[in-house]
């Protein structure tokens, strides 16, 4: 269980991106819920402190130490147990361990669906979607992860087990604790376990990949296909040309899927279940938008595998920016109808401001979610991209700002967006954060130096 040769802990100390190296004490690998709480009560009497660790896949520091001499991970990998799945109640009780990714596919074998998706769902644990608060592409149909949990068990600072693991989906007995530990990224606890709500499998899919003239045409589209699709929209993603460019830099094979060029892209899916037909409901749509100059022109997918080929163009944007090397990624929310003004303004002073650097927006425009990222020219000295890359995020905070916008709209604050957050926290919601810290973890024993400091509590 306890781990201390700093080759094998290599793997826990460094980040998704390999952009952060660290180390620790130890990593504990705890099999059960009892061996969590063991574990919390032994580092409070050695005073060690904890950080709670998933897949390690989060993208804001949050999962991996910053105080190596003080500090062990408790890695939740051994604890990936299904505890029950309810085919009548539409639930289940896991372990906060299970793979995302696992997790869906044993679900599906019992014909239900459980919607979080994510690039990430092969590695990340459904503990670490809980304590991130995990969004994805089907956030616009489904919710945030925090609207698929039922109930909780966590272990609580001073190694005390809170129990509340239930899966009924209406109980107002006064507060609702779960919530606290929901996005606090293992700041106030190591969640062990978590019952979640399930849907019916949706064997219908399609999906669509659309050129259109611009972003202000994509939006009017998504209120368009919320209306005409019943609800039935399960992603909604937005995507520039250089997309297309990136993706095949990753994966060169890739096909490209539209004969012609346009200023912006949307890639739609529709799904559902039962007795309604899901390709007819596309087609129609697609028809009547296409008429109406909305979308200029479109592919519906005609197998999985193509659809499978769209997606792809999504995906491989992500790893065809990090083949460019180190770069600026945001993780941006504006209200909906402020959305294509923000994109236009930040790119605006992003070019003004570094105008050899390339931005690139993309993302689950749907929610209002878009990934502003900034990538500088190739041949950039690590210091040089250092400093354009702060640069960037310095001119679109600015931007972001005027627009009362979110510097996280799903990835969390982890350490790297610590200061951002502390420079803009409302003293009264700070003041709030501080007393739940001080009576749930006076010790700072949780992941002390992710989300906030809390200067004062000892
Ligand atoms: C390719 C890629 C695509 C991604 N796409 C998305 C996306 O679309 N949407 C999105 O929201 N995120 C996305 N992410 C970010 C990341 O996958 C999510 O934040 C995910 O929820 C993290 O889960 P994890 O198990 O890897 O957690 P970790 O990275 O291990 O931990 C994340 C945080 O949660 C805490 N934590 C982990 N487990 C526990 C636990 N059991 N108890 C208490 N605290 C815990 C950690 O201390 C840390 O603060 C993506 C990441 C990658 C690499």
């Amino acid at each position: 269980m306890v781990m201390t040769d700093s080759a094998e802990m290599l793997r826990f100390c460094r980040d998704w991106h390999g952009d952060v190296t660290s180390s620790a004490v130890a990593v504990l690998r705890p099999r059960s819920t009892e061996d969590v709480a063991a574990a919390v009560r032994a580092c409070r009497a050695l005073g060690l402190s904890i950080v709670p660790q998933g897949g390690n896949t989060g993208l804001v520091l949050g999962s991996i130490p910053d105080r190596p001499e003080s500090q062990v991970v408790l890695s939740l990998e051994r604890m990936n147990a299904i505890r029950n799945i309810d085919a009548d109640d539409f639930s289940a009780v896991i372990e906060a361990g299970c793979i995302l990714s696992e997790l869906k596919d044993r679900i599906a074998e019992k014909d239900m669906y459980f919607p979080l998706a994510l690039g990430a769902q092969g590695s990340c644990h459904i503990g670490g979607n809980v304590s991130t608060n995990a969004g994805g592409i089907n956030v616009l149909r489904y919710g945030m992860t925090r609207e698929l949990v039922l109930g909780l068990e966590v272990v609580l600072p001073d190694g005390t087990i809170f129990n509340g693991l239930s899966t009924l989906r209406k109980d107002n007995r006064g507060i609702d604790l779960k919530q606290l530990f929901i996005g606090a990224e293992g700041t106030l606890g190591i969640i062990t376990a978590v019952s979640i709500k399930l849907m019916p499998f949706p064997d219908q899919v399609a999906t669509a990949l659309l050129g259109l003239n611009s972003l202000d045409d994509a939006i009017k589209l998504y209120r368009r296909a919320r209306r005409d699709c019943c609800d039935l929209m399960s992603a909604f993603e937005f995507m520039p040309p250089l997309a297309f460019v990136l993706a095949r830099e990753a994966i060169p094979d890739l096909s490209m899927p539209i004969a012609g060029d346009y200023p912006a892209y949307v890639l739609m899916e529709i799904s559902g279940s039962g007795l309604v037909d899901i390709a007819d409901l596309m087609e129609r749509f697609l028809g009547g938008v296409m008429e109406d100059g909305l979308v200029v022109d479109g592919v519906i997918a005609a197998s999985q595998a193509q659809a499978r080929n769209l997606w792809l163009f999504r995906e491989g944007m992500n790893e065809g920016q990090a083949k460019r090397g180190p770069h600026m990624r945001t993780d941006i929310s504006v209200p909906l109808y402020l959305l294509a003004d923000f994109v236009r303004d930040a790119e605006q002073a992003v070019s003004e401001a570094l105008p050899d650097c390339i931005s690139v927006s993309y993302g689950h425009v749907g929610d209002g979610n878009v990934h502003l990222n900034v990538l500088p020219p190739c041949n950039s000295s690590p210091d040089e991209a250092a400093a354009k890359i702060y640069k960037a995020k310095t001119v679109v905070n600015q931007v972001l700002d005027g627009y009362n916008g979110s510097i996280s709209a799903e990835h969390g604050i982890g350490r790297l967006k610590r200061a951002d957050f502390e420079e803009r926290l409302d003293p009264s919601r700070r003041a709030v954060l501080t007393a739940l810290k001080q009576a749930i973890d006076p010790s700072m024993v949780m992941n002390p130096g992710c989300q906030l400091n809390f200067p004062g509590i000892s």
